[in-house]
């Protein structure tokens, strides 16, 4: 059974459907989804979910590419009062993004810091965003540690890699690696030890190679997991799955285990 360890199923790209793909990744083998808010607006969305949804947990945090649109420096102490209330699994999505343009670094540098000092004083890990971001924030968890988390959509080098492992955290692989031609992506996957991975959709977004421009969803998971197997030498799937949902389980404890 696999753990989608970053999904975002409380998305309005899944308002008319969502109990079925949530159905549909559970037949295909997925018994658990880490649901990450982006705003304040939808950390009650994501808590919502994981009421009524026995298989999804939750994070709560302010993601960077928002930091203008959407985020008051004043959310800040409502996401402490969420974290204080409803002790979500992590503090999350946060990090910066230095890919898309425009956005202002300051604020996110002050929301991202803000954040990590949240995590702290809840003592929670933490879900990052890290897109162009890598060395500044390494940087800034050296600063203000936390008890680790998943490093989403991981895309640095094998340098950065080590760092964050050495910080406690593990990589997320998912829709990127799919790609043959994401070598980087392919190379670490493939031959950091196992014992760093976990694996994710990142629903809606980052679709696989197999079904590209479409929305991505939890249901394509396994074949994500069954392509890391191969790439990995031809791991058996069971050993596979064993050792991805300890990963899980060693940064957000335990996790729902399937029907
Ligand atoms: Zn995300």
């Amino acid at each position: 059974m696999w753990i989608d360890t970053h999904c975002h199923l409380d998305a309005p790209e899944f308002a008319a459907d969502r109990e079925a793909v949530i159905a549909s990744a559970q037949r295909a083998g997925v018994s658990a989804f880490v649901i990450p808010a982006v705003t304040l607006d939808t950390c009650q969305d994501v808590l919502t979910l994981c009421q009524q949804q026995p298989a999804c947990v939750p994070a709560l945090g302010l993601h960077p590419i928002y930091a203008d649109s959407h985020h008051q420096l004043s959310d800040i102490d409502r996401l402490d009062e969420l974290l204080a209330r409803h002790r979500p699994r992590a503090v999350g999505e946060i990090g910066l993004d230095f890919f898309v343009e425009g956005l202002s670094e300051e604020k996110q540098t002050a929301l991202f810091v803000a954040q990590l000092k949240l995590a702290r004083k809840h003592d929670l890990p933490v879900l990052l965003h890290v897109r162009r971001s890598q060395d500044k924030i390494l940087k800034y968890l050296r600063q203000f540690p936390v008890r680790g988390g998943f490093a989403h959509a991981f895309n640095g080098s094998r340098q950065q890699a080590q760092q964050f492992l050495d910080m406690g955290f593990k990589l997320g692989f998912g829709g990127a690696m799919t790609y043959p031609r994401a070598l980087r992506i392919r190379e670490l996957a493939t031959t950091l030890p196992l014992d760093a991975l976990v694996i994710e959709t990142d629903a809606p977004d980052i679709p696989p190679e197999w079904q590209p421009h479409q929305r991505h969803a939890p249901d394509q998971l396994p074949r994500i997991a069954s392509l890391l197997a191969e790439l990995r030498g031809g791991i058996p799937l069971g050993e596979l799955a064993t050792q991805l949902r300890r990963n899980s389980e060693a940064v957000l404890g335990p996790l729902p285990a399937g029907i």
